[in-house]
């Protein structure tokens, strides 16, 4: 058989594309990781060919001797990294949890999109919107952090049946003990929805979610540095109904390469180095915070406790658009993002969102954070000048180079 390149090298052009994309870029983005060749040599092998619907033990097809031993021992390291975990499911992709404990219209209490939650939170856009009747809570305006004692005010007016706490861009802790008392005072089941920080609740450079919630679910390709998909933990009540959820629920025949490349991750991030990547991830996002408060800047919540931070852009007076396309083009590569009470669009948005995790996978500290916050403040204080976009180009290059990404790779 041809090798990809000989096959198609269309394809192959652009994968080789985006190694170098990946190598030559300061990349900032909060949910991006680099996954270790093994996951992706994993992500890459022969299980992609095998149809496997059912469980380990349970399958409605021959020959699943091998990827059952995958999965198991996915299961297995997933339970000893989330400590106290009853069960876990390592095939879903999305969505099934809410199925196994919500009948269509009942209430879920969710993060505001625009103050850090997720889409899955109930958008009117996403089928948890369109499913159930969607309670928002919302950062307060003077802290910009979550305020218990509203999420209480509003769960027992609302009687939700879930409460689902978790955000895509919330720089600061999460109390999940005092959500799993609002929560037993309205009677309602507490969902975790950890993707960001998994990595970090895993080692304890986070609180855990697991001894509070009924279900956490999260991604596996963020913090969590293993192939891009997902996984939830429930309590044991739940097993049954979470596993019916997701299959035949919501899910065919599950990505069995991809399952095995999660239990190549899961192992990884049982190990010292791991675990010491997660503490630096957030000692760095401090270091950048720190720096770009001392730079002039406005973050929000002024700071941050976890892998990212939000820089407001109003005094500025850029949008985050112009921002993230700006940078971009200097070779720092993040996202636009909304900050709380934005007045803009979220096509446009107020602010930038700013993380580490990949940065610190590659092994980057604090002093290349700092040279980072200055590179990123040299830009947004020069937005117009190209001379300095391509200066910041060659140093976030030269930069990079440093911290060689896939040296094996060709
Ligand atoms: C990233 C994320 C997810 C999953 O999003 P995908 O687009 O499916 O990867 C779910 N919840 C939260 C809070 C997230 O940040």
């Amino acid at each position: 058989m041809k090798s990809l390149s000989e096959q198609d090298p269309e394809v192959y052009a652009a994968i080789q594309n985006e190694l170098e994309r990946q190598r030559n870029n300061i990349i900032l983005i909060a949910s991006e990781n680099f996954a270790s060749r093994a996951v992706m040599e994993a992500q890459g092998c022969v299980m992609t060919n095998k149809y496997a619907e059912g469980y380990p033990g349970k399958r409605y097809y021959r020959g699943t001797a091998n990827v059952d031993r995958a999965e198991v021992l996915a299961q297995e390291r997933c339970k000893k990294l989330f400590v106290g975990a009853e069960h876990v499911n390592v095939q879903p992709v999305s969505g099934a949890a809410y199925f196994a404990v919500l009948k269509h219209g009942d209430t879920i209490m969710g993060m505001n999109l625009a103050h850090g939650g997720h889409l899955s939170h109930g958008s009117p856009v996403n089928f948890s919107g369109k499913m159930y009747k969607i309670v928002p809570y919302s950062v307060s305006q003077e802290t910009e952090r979550l305020d218990y004692s509203e999420m209480a005010a509003i769960a027992r007016k609302n009687k939700p049946q879930l409460i689902v706490v978790g955000a895509s861009s919330y720089p600061r802790t999460i109390d999940f003990k005092v959500v799993r008392e609002i929560a037993d005072e309205v009677g309602a089941k507490v969902m975790a929805d950890i993707a960001h920080i998994a990595g970090l609740c895993a080692v304890g450079a986070h609180p855990s979610p697991v001894p509070y919630s009924d279900i956490v679910t999260t991604t596996t390709h963020k913090t969590l540095r293993g192939p891009r998909g997902a996984l939830i933990i429930c309590k044991d009540e739940l097993a049954a109904a979470i596993d019916r959820s997701v299959f035949p629920g919501t899910q065919g025949g599950p990505f069995m390469h991809a399952i095995a490349a999660k239990a190549v991750a899961f192992q990884e991030a049982l190990t010292p180095e791991y675990r010491e990547c997660q503490f630096q991830t957030v000692r760095n996002a401090i270091a950048i915070a720190q720096r770009l408060l001392d730079n002039g800047f406005d973050l929000v919540s002024g700071g941050t406790d976890n892998h990212l931070l939000l820089v407001k852009l109003i005094k500025e007076g850029i949008t985050g658009k112009e921002a993230d396309e700006t940078l971009e083009r200097a070779g720092i590569t993040l996202n636009k993002n909304m900050i709380p009470f934005d007045p803009a669009t979220p096509f446009v948005t107020s602010g930038i969102r700013i993380g580490t995790p990949a940065m610190t996978t590659r092994g980057m500290k604090e002093p290349e954070m700092v040279q980072i916050a200055d590179l990123i403040t040299a830009v947004l204080r020069d937005i117009k000048n190209e001379k300095t976009i391509a200066g910041v180009r060659s140093q976030a290059r030269e930069l990079c180079g440093k911290f060689p990404l896939y040296p094996d790779l060709a």
